[in-house]
């Protein structure tokens, strides 16, 4: 079978890497042919020849949210997870609307113009937290507001017509994840939880962790949310555990997901290898654990920054490195890591880290 994939980035290159060991064939739509899945794909396709590339692939899939909207309607008729899931993923506003809609736990929220940004704020309440409605992954986009003089200068960075959402600052005991997989026949599975640790909007680590009332009551929504909205695919659900154990969505993704790397190293069935898996009608991979894990990403940097020696050296870790351009922040590669227990994990966890980034990083 030929799975075609919108967009070139790290999440295509690792499913490609996944799926060619079931014998699978990759065909990659991406305006740059040097982006890590054009770059390995069987056959690579820019923008302007999705007619060809739709013609030849046996079913689509997308390893990115912001998919212009034209392709995505071309490409509707192939697509699994469906193109509406996509769509409303293009808008913070119409994936919150849905999940309150639905009846799903959110953050208090409010959305609007720039116009009337200063109500929404003053109604919800400071802080709050501004996210602009397109466009936003890794933080871009995205404010905590302390006082309503930030405002101006968050609307200078954007667009007039660019609208927002508002949302109430979560002061949350944690952070976790979970990676939930549908096939077409609507049966589902689902990842090990994990605890998700942020620097500046973007993730720095994770780890699989046992919090066993928050694991069922995430794998409940991931599951229903998954039914609800018939994916066929994986759905990230990302979460906030507030200090009375309430657990409060803060985003989805209907893709691959950055906390859910460690299942090419801890889970019997890697999140990429279930994707193709199902939307390609095979059966599902079991997706239990094989010992505790944990990912570190490398973030910004170049192979020749890196400790390469070093981080090999720590006993079970494995380094994956995209190949993309240096920027700041940027997702240059991760490394995974599995121990016997949560703590050996959390001391790899500390070694890798301080390998990586000289600055000092506590793993609590
Ligand atoms: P997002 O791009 O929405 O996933 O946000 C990135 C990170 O910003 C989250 O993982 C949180 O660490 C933080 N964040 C986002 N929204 C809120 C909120 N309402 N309250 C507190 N922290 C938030």
């Amino acid at each position: 079978m030929r799975v075609g994939i919108l967009g070139g980035g790290q999440l295509g290159w690792m499913t490609i890497l996944e799926g060619r060991k079931i014998g699978l064939e990759f065909l990659v739509l991406d305006s740059n042919p040097r982006s890590p899945a054009s770059r390995i794909a069987d056959r690579w396709f820019p923008p302007e020849d999705v007619g060809e590339f739709l013609s030849l692939a046996d079913v689509v899939t997308a390893e990115f949210e912001h998919i212009p909207e034209d392709i995505l309607s071309q490409a509707s008729y192939k697509m699994k997870p469906s193109a509406e899931v996509l769509l409303m993923k293009r808008s913070r506003i119409e994936e919150k609307r849905t999940l309150l809609k639905l009846g799903y736990p959110l953050p208090r929220f409010l959305w609007g113009d720039r116009e009337v940004l200063g109500d929404l704020v003053r109604t919800l309440g400071l802080p709050a937290v501004v996210k602009a409605e397109r466009q936003g992954y890794d933080g871009k986009g995205q404010y905590r507001v302390g006082s309503e003089e930030d405002l101006s200068r968050i609307v200078s960075n954007h667009p007039p017509e660019e609208r927002f959402v508002v949302e109430e600052f979560v002061s949350f005991e944690r952070e976790v994840s979970l990676i939930g997989v549908r096939d077409d026949l609507g049966r589902v599975k689902v990842f090990p939880l994990t605890e998700n640790y942020h620097k500046e909007g973007i993730l720095l680590y994770n780890r699989t962790t046992h919090l066993p009332e928050v694991e069922k009551e995430a794998a409940s929504i991931t599951c229903s949310l998954m039914e609800d909205l018939k994916v066929v695919g994986l759905l990230a659900v990302e979460f906030f555990v507030t200090g009375n154990g309430r657990i409060l969505i803060n985003e989805i993704a209907p893709r691959p997901h950055n906390t859910g790397h460690y299942t090419l190293d801890g889970t019997y069935t890697s999140q990429f290898e279930n994707l193709v898996r199902a939307i390609c009608g095979l059966p599902l991979g079991s997706t239990h654990l094989k010992s505790p894990s944990g990912m570190v990403n490398i973030l910004g940097m170049d192979m020749e920054d890196l400790n390469l020696s070093d981080i090999l050296s720590v006993e079970g870790a494995k380094v994956y490195w995209y190949g993309k351009e240096k920027r700041p922040r940027r997702k240059m590669g991760h490394v995974n890591l599995v121990g016997r227990s949560e703590h050996e994990v959390r001391s790899k966890l500390d070694k890798v880290i301080d390998l990586i980034y000289s600055e000092e990083i506590k793993i609590p």
